[in-house]
């Protein structure tokens, strides 16, 4: 899957269809839109494709998947992934969808928080809850140092070496940056709220003995404070668990308690919204606005459940009304993958 497609044009990328959110109902997507020969451009603000089954339940079994009855949810997305193969999607991955605006021709300029562009002839919507967003550290003086000293991702590694660390949370982020900090950094403090880690074991015993030989500072308990210096962070309060409080001092703080969803730069798209969700007809899945589609956890219709199942049902039927949406004088005819030699090519099954 790769980024051919770029337009010379000012680095503007021109596309039939930008699919916003890779979960299972863009992935999806990719599919029934590949068998009627049309491409797609897939972005995600997370970076990996798999929306909630990868970032949530990876190891979890789906039993309502028709035909597979029972699938872990990590590989209904690789079975996904497989079977979009053919119709070799663009994906673009770790870039929110920040804007969405009509261009006044029939098209949509569609913009990331990366400033990759598109010029959309139509959009489908699959961003699921809405986009992963890290949950943050509710502390006065937190959102002030947001990316100078209190950190939610570690984009340069290489700006952490030599510096004092405070690392929050047990989960892999957390023990996978203890560690691979651990001999680069002046200093490292790894706290967790309980005993209990979201990690993988072997990442917890490999910290734990880190520990134990002085090389990390592990402490069990809850950020409570930042101490500043003028803008300066200068250190963190710790509350242990036995009430106690220890301050350390830091030059960065790296929190990683997991993401949650949140609908985000969408709610200003100019979409008719119900409850968080987008409005759509059911015959299409059109949003109020021609030419942008929704499907999948994001919408919202009388009787809408929100399944995988449903979410492979409206990516069909948004499909052929794509179809028909970028050349309305051509008729799309009802094929089955069975017989039909054309979707065999597209799908390059040897006749
Ligand atoms: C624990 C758990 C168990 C579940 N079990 C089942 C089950 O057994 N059976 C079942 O049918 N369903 C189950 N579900 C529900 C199922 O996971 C969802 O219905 C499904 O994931 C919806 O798919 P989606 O593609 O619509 O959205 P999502 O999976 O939410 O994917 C949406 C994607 O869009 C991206 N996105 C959002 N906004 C933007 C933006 N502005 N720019 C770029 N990207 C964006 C997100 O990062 C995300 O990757 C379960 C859910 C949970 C949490």
């Amino acid at each position: 899957m790769s980024d051919e497609n770029k337009s010379p044009r000012d680095g503007v990328i021109d596309a039939d269809v930008v699919i916003v959110g890779a979960g299972p109902a863009g992935l999806f997507q990719v599919f029934e839109l590949g068998l009627l020969g049309i491409h797609a451009h897939v972005v995600d603000s997370l970076a990996h494709p798999g929306g909630q089954c990868t970032e949530l339940y990876p190891d979890k079994p789906i039993y309502d998947i028709p035909a597979l009855p029972v699938c872990g949810a990590q590989e209904l997305v690789d079975r996904l992934l497989k079977q979009i193969e053919p119709f070799s999607p663009t994906l673009h991955l770790g870039q929110e969808v920040s804007e969405v605006r009509p261009l006044g021709d029939g098209r949509f300029l569609v913009r990331t928080a990366v400033d990759t562009c598109f010029h959309a002839k139509s959009i489908v919507i699959a961003a699921g809850l809405g986009s992963f967003q890290p949950r943050r550290l509710v502390l006065p003086g937190a959102e002030e140092l947001e990316n100078r000293a209190v950190h939610y991702r570690v984009r340069n590694a290489s700006e952490f070496h030599g510096q004092r660390l405070v690392i929050l949370g047990g989960g892999d982020s957390a023990l996978d940056w203890v560690l691979d900090f651990h001999g680069k950094a002046t200093s490292i403090v790894h706290v967790h709220r309980r005993p209990e880690f979201k990690a993988a074991p072997a990442s917890v015993a490999r910290m734990q003995r880190l520990a134990n030989e002085g090389a990390v500072t592990y402490v069990e308990g809850v950020a409570t404070a930042l101490q500043l210096d003028g803008e300066r962070l200068r250190a963190i309060t710790i509350k242990r668990g036995d009430g106690s409080t220890v301050d350390f001092e830091a030059d960065h703080v790296l929190a990683f308690f997991g993401l949650h969803p949140k609908l985000g730069p969408i709610a200003d798209w100019g979409l008719e919204l119900e409850r968080k969700a987008i409005k759509v007809d059911t015959a299409k899945f059109q949003t109020t606005t021609p030419g942008i589609f929704a499907i999948g956890d994001i919408n919202a219709y009388p009787g809408k459940k929100k399944l995988i199942l449903s979410g492979f049902h409206e990516a069909a039927l948004a499909a052929f009304a794509i179809a028909e949406h970028l050349n309305p004088a051509k008729k799309v005819h009802l094929q089955y993958t069975t017989t039909s030699p054309i979707m065999h090519k597209r799908l390059g099954v040897p006749d």
